[in-house]
This record gives structure tokens, sequence and C-alpha cells, in this order.
């Protein structure tokens, strides 16, 4: 496992010590990455190393198959991570990473998996975190794993599976009449009234939001060594990621950054699209309009919960890395997004989270406008399980369960005497 040397700022370069607990940047409130001693790692870790070890484990890895590129601390694991790469149907160039096969049905496992094994290891006893919803439910699973305090606040109107998953893992969960950006806003009131009351320095919640605590971008970055892993320790064309606050995105370019520092993957990297929905699309906004940062997207609303993210922390940096490898961020509407959901159930066999048919839809309209190819080799994120939005999608469908059926009519061959 790796040492961290430090933790960086992604703004202003400024160094801090992994030693204690760290939020932002202390001089500019920058997002922090995790940096290890590169000279050091690349004489230890080594690629034909990562199958032999997960092959040689009594139990899955998952994403700790990465161990030697992640920090040196006991893991707290419920098998995240290692998900399959599907091969579509009927496009030869395209794979869909599903990530609806991790612990609780998200990607959200990966980050909050790695963010609370850090906080464990630092001693942390209460966590606390704002939530379109599936980050709500991985924190309270991975705290109940770790035995850690979860204080979960989301929109009252998210799935009811995040819902559940807060109630039944013993979380202590707060439903809000708004979007993340007023939960965070609590989030924050609670902890500085804590502080004001002098509450004890163990009983103050420690804040795990995205992008505002280095280690939640560290999980996700295994993403990005799974798929080039996956393909042969070769880049993929083109990464089709649905991006809410971005988090996997960022961490995926920081794999990519290390795997060429440690001699693991070479040649273009590929180009990075983010897609989100027409009804919360801040950094599609931001990327037509040419400009550096998002702005606060008013009225945000969509059924793809996950992208209700009206203005993400890490906006600079998802827009500079779609700039910088040739991609573009996108958005599209419900009615895409549902079709889109319909159309690889029926013909794939995937029932895609609607963030992750976000991503297919933008892959479709590339295909029909003649910019990306059939061939083009594509590893596009189902970030989600479609199973986890039973309700949304439902309701986006108008389909509602069907009434009680008439007593005397034979149900499943059995028929019921009246
Ligand atoms: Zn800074």
């Amino acid at each position: 496992m790796a040492v961290i040397a430090s933790l960086e700022c992604s703004r202003c370069h400024h160094h801090v010590s992994a030693e204690t607990p760290q939020t932002l940047c202390p001089l500019c409130a920058g997002s922090l990455y995790v940096r290890y001693d590169m000279d050091k790692l690349r004489q230890t870790a080594k690629r034909e190393d990562i199958a032999t070890r997960a092959a040689a484990s009594p139990v899955s890895l998952g994403m700790w198959r990465y161990s030697s590129v992640l920090p040196d601390v006991t893991p707290v694991t419920l098998g995240e991570g290692w998900t399959p790469m599907l091969h579509s149907k009927r496009y030869p160039g395209l794979y869909i990473k599903e990530e609806g096969a991790n612990p609780t049905g998200t990607f959200k496992a990966r980050g909050l998996g790695l963010a609370v094994t850090m906080a464990k290891h630092y001693g942390l006893q209460h966590l606390a975190v704002p939530s379109a919803g599936n980050a709500a439910g991985a924190l309270a699973a991975y705290a109940a794993a770790a035995d850690i305090k979860a204080h979960i606040f989301m929109p009252q109107d998210v799935p009811f599976a995040n819902y559940l998953e807060g109630i039944v893992y013993g979380a202590d969960v707060t439903m809000v009449d708004g979007l993340i950006s007023d939960c965070a806003r609590m989030v924050g009131e609670n902890i500085k009234a804590q502080r004001d009351a002098n509450t004890p320095a163990n009983q103050v919640w420690f804040d795990i939001s995205t992008l505002k605590e280095p280690f939640r971008v560290e999980g996700k970055k295994t993403m990005g060594y799974e798929l080039v892993e996956q393909l042969g320790w070769q880049y993929p064309d083109a990464v089709f990621y649905p991006t809410g606050g971005g988090v996997g995105l960022i961490g995926m370019w920081k794999a990519f950054e290390e795997m060429e520092q440690l001699g693991w993957v070479s040649g273009k990297r590929p180009k990075m699209y983010a897609l989100q929905a027409s009804g919360c699309a801040p950094v599609a906004k931001a990327f037509e309009e040419g400009k550096p940062a998002s702005e606060f997207f008013q009225n945000a609303a969509t059924f793809a919960a996950g992208l209700r993210v009206p203005k993400p922390y890490g906006d600079a940096i998802i827009l500079d890395i779609v700039r910088q490898s040739g991609g573009a961020a996108l958005a599209f509407t419900d009615e895409q997004i549902l079709a889109s959901i319909l159309d690889y159930a029926k013909h794939e066999g995937v029932f895609l989270s609607p963030e992750g048919a976000a991503a297919t839809a933008a892959y479709d309209a590339l295909l029909a406008a003649g910019d990306l190819k059939p061939t083009d080799k594509v590893v596009l994120f189902n970030t989600g399980a479609g199973l986890k939005y039973t309700d949304m999608t439902a309701e986006a469908m108008h389909l509602k369960r069907p009434g009680t059926l008439p007593t005397s009519m034979p149900v499943g061959g059995i028929i019921t005497p009246q």
C-alpha cells in the first residue's frame, strides 16, 4: 500500500499534511488531492502484481485490488469496485461499465468506501453529508460497517430507495424541502452551531461532502484504473460519464495521470464527455458558453436525481478536464433519457439509472450526428442500478401498479374462489 506524502491543493498547489483530517485548502478553499511519492511507487507498485494478488485472496478485493496506489490503512469494505465491463450487443466499440453492481447499487460506494475508511483511520465518530440521494445511502452503509454515526441530508423527493437505505442502515436522516445545495447549507449550519456551543471535538460532525475532503476523489479514481486494466491496459477513445458532482470524472483523470507516471499506460488519453440532464445542466451550459466555471442552475428539475446538482463544487476542474481531453459537456431532456432507458433495457438487457441513460442518450446522439463511429472504443458509465429508481422511472412512464384484479379471475394459474 502507498504512504500518503501530502495533500495538494488543486488550485494553488499548497501542500498540507494528511496526518490529521483535512477538508479544503486552508489558503484558497480548493479541493485537495492525495499525493504519494511517485518515485518510490514506481519501484514498488507493479501492474503485473494486481491480478495475482486479487486471485490469491479468498474474498473479493474489489477496488482494493489497487491497494498499491491507495492509502496504507485498513479498509472498511463491502466489496465495492471491480464492476463488470459489459460489451454492447449492438455497437462493437461500446462498453458499459456497470456500476450498479456495487454495494448500495451505485458508484458512490467507491468514494464513500474510501472516505469512511479514512474517517475510521482518523478516529472520527460523526460524518455528515448533503446528498442528491445515492451518496447518502452509501455513507449510511459504510458508516454502519465502520461503527460511525452518519448524518444525512437529502431532498424529500429523492428516490424512495435512498430514504429506505438511510433508515435501514441506522443513519440520522433529515429530508429537506429543497435541493442538495440547501442540504449543504444545513450541514454547514449544524457544524457551525456545534462549534459555537463548544461541542467536544470528537462529537462535532465531519463534513464528508463531494470534493470538500480528499478521499472521495481517491476512491473514485479506481474507476480509471479499472477501465484501463479491463481494456488490457489501454485507453479507450472516449469515456462517457454522467456528471452531477463530477467526482468520478476528476478521479479518473487523476488515475490516468498516476498510471502514466507509473508506466502502466501510455498513448492518448480518452476524450471525456460529461453528461447532464437539460433540467439541471450547469456544466453543459458553461461548456457551451465557453466559461471556465458554472453558474448556479435555477429551478433544477429532472428525474435523474443524481444530476440535480445546481452548482458542482468542482465545476472548474470538470470543465478544464473536458476541454483538455477534447470531449464535451452535453445535456439531454428527461424524455430522451427515458427513451434511452427503455431502448437499452429492451435491446441490451441493461436497466440503466436515469443518470446512466443521460450518457447513452449522448452516445446515440453523437453516433447519429456522425461525431462518433460505432467502432470507436467508448467506455460508458451506468453509475447506478435502474432498480434503485423504480418509483422515479415508473412515474416518468406514467406507470402505476395494477389495481386489485377481479377475484374470480385466474391469477398466475391459481383460481381464487369467490
Ligand atoms: Zn489552495
